[in-house]
């Protein structure tokens, strides 16, 4: 007889997510009171931070996307926005104190669509205030209709480690289904001025499980990738989520997950073939090139700031962040909520989650074993004085299903469990934070 973990498993997909983090923002509320940055942070280990960055703005909003961000802002609007982030950052600056950051990441949104007089500013800001330099082990999210020549140099001199593009498609029928602008040799010649700027990790999106998407074609798009020799290809499985414009057009992707699971093996093949490895789901990392991962931050236990609107920040007890939307007029109001937020407000968390300790066991298990290395058995018990797998019998029943295993001391998904670590995730949230989830009103 199957297990319901098995149930669940081979059922329907749409409870499935990649968790970002644990718990996720749609089980966030307002706090009864606000809490003091200053008493959050004040016991926190600051040794090994990361900062965050959200620029919330997008050339056009693509028809799959339920990020916080908003299309075709106003270079004002940009303006006000970068002005507000550093109110915020001094406010979260003197609240955390005396920090020391492994490593950066400024996403969105695009934050390509900002010039470089405003790529200038936005790491003066994050140096003068944390002390975080370009040059720091950093990551910056880009997309090919905003990126210009002028970016990439500037983001080369000054020692960027990770530029990320987001392709998603070489398909001009898919780019079309995705509301991504159409593939042509501009694109190409972009590609091609990125591979030869010497970032040490150029990563590379692409979408698979749009309507209309082939092995052939998949094929093909992943073949045009790796001509560019990224160190890294990012494959997101499409998801189709509510309030986006392909949820609206309900002209979305069937979600039956042998064709999803089918066009990952044909990903995880041809990049196999061609010298990457997987280290997640949805990262394959060329063989070749040099591991520039941190070796000191970990993401199950270290910190993150985050600043701007919708980024989230986490010490070991409590997450938060702004309120989270997706539909253009409810991202505008909690937008302007940011832009008219007071220094005394930053310097206070309104709005997020306490976590409990099994919300914190969780986390661990959930963040370790959603990437190849897995979950370091000893390391969890160090750290919370018991053991995994009597925690969390479901670990043991994957194994059971031949959907994980024990080497080395680390619990690993074997390439099966990877291929369906979306719905293990979902699967391993907590009865609360899942009530919360289930609870959320979307908009
Ligand atoms: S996928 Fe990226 S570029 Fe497209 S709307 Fe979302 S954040 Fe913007």
């Amino acid at each position: 007889m199957s297990s319901e973990l098995e149930q669940f498993l081979s059922g329907d997909r749409s409870r499935w997510s990649y968790l970002y983090s644990y718990p996720h923002k749609t089980a966030y509320r307002r706090f009864a009171e606000v809490v003091s940055l200053r008493s959050l942070w004040a016991e926190e280990p600051k040794d090994s931070l990361y900062l965050y960055t959200h620029i919330p703005f997008c050339a056009s909003k693509c028809s799959f996307c339920n990020l916080f961000s908003l299309s075709r802002p106003g270079q004002e609007l940009v303006d006000r926005y970068l002005d507000q982030l550093e109110v915020q950052a001094r406010a979260v600056g003197a609240a955390t104190g005396s920090a020391k950051y492994s490593g950066y990441a400024i996403g969105g949104g695009t934050p390509s669509l900002l010039d470089v007089p405003r790529l200038e500013r936005l790491f003066s800001i994050q140096s003068s205030v944390f002390g975080v330099e370009p040059s720091h082990r950093g990551s910056f999210e880009a997309s090919p209709d905003t990126l210009a020549l002028e970016q990439i140099q500037y983001l080369s001199s000054v020692g960027l480690e990770r530029l990320s593009l987001g392709v998603q498609t070489f398909d001009p029928a898919e780019a079309r289904v995705l509301g991504r602008p159409r593939p042509d040799s501009a694109l190409d010649a972009l590609l091609e001025t990125v591979a030869h700027a010497d970032f040490p990790v150029f990563n590379l999106d692409l979408i698979y499980g749009t309507a209309g998407q082939t092995p052939e074609s998949f094929r093909a798009s992943l073949e045009k990738a790796v001509s560019f020799s990224p160190e890294e290809i990012f494959l997101y499985p499409l998801y189709v989520r509510p309030l986006t414009a392909l949820h609206r057009r309900g002209s979305g992707p069937d979600l039956e997950g042998e064709r999803m699971d089918s066009l990952l093996e044909v990903g995880r093949q041809f990049l196999a073939d061609h010298g990457y490895e997987q280290d997640s789901l949805r990262l394959f990392r060329r063989k070749d090139a040099i591991r520039t991962e941190s070796v000191e931050y970990s993401c199950q236990e270290d910190g993150m700031v985050g600043l701007g609107v919708g980024a989230r920040s986490y010490t070991r007890d409590v997450h938060y962040s702004t309120e989270w939307a997706v539909d253009r007029t409810a991202v505008e109001s909690v937008l302007d909520a940011y832009l008219a937020r007071s220094p005394e407000a930053f310097a206070q968390a309104d709005h997020g989650i306490h976590l409990s300790m099994d919300d914190r066991k969780r986390r661990f298990v959930i963040k370790s074993i959603l990437k190849a290395r897995g979950l370091d058995l000893v390391r969890y018990a160090q750290v919370f004085g018991s053991q995994a797998r009597s925690d969390y019998p479901d670990l043991t029943e994957l194994e059971r299903l031949g959907m994980a295993q024990v080497f080395e001391g680390r619990f690993r998904l074997t390439p099966r469990g990877l291929a369906l670590s979306d719905g293990i995730g979902a699967w391993l949230i907590g009865a609360q934070v899942a009530a919360r989830m289930n609870e959320y009103e979307l908009r």
